[in-house]
């Protein structure tokens, strides 16, 4: 059975859960995908989907994929790893970003000896037309309520 994320707190502009350290993502299972946890349905996404995932060390991800329309934006959080896009491959560690527009088939494989944790945050190419400065609104007189 999958492991399931704790709901923090939820009103309606927002939503917090915890999904657990990257060691626990490996809980997490959907369909035959295991160690997988997709946030859209979780959070209630409007703009994005977001994903994190656990492959074991010495294992591919189970198939090769790409998107219609959305763009794709692979973080490395743990372990190390390759990547292949089409026919070019290359090595992944924590820290490593890659973009990957629609067109091109995708996989992962840890190459390491401990997990390679990841997390991909899929949006529509080509959609973004506001960010940071220009979307941005800092405000000049909300009062702090920090409890600790
Ligand atoms: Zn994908």
């Amino acid at each position: 059975m999958s492991k399931q994320a704790s709901v923090i707190t939820e009103a309606k502009n927002f939503k917090a859960v915890n999904l657990g350290s990257w060691k626990e993502l490996a809980g997490y299972e959907l369909g035959q995908m295991k160690g997988k946890i997709f946030l859209k349905e979780l959070l209630g996404l409007t703009g994005a989907e977001i994903s994190f995932g656990v492959i074991p060390a010495g294992v591919a991800g189970p198939f090769f994929h790409d998107h219609k329309q959305n763009e794709e934006i692979y973080i490395v959080l743990h372990g190390q790893g390759q990547m292949q896009l089409g026919d070019t491959v290359f090595d992944l560690q924590e820290g490593t970003a890659v973009r990957v527009s629609p067109g091109i088939m995708r996989n992962l494989k840890n190459t390491g000896n401990t997990e390679l944790a990841y997390m991909v945050i899929q949006t529509k190419a080509d959609s973004l037309t506001q960010w940071t400065m220009t979307d941005g609104v800092i405000s000049q007189d909300t009062a702090a309520h920090w409890t600790k």
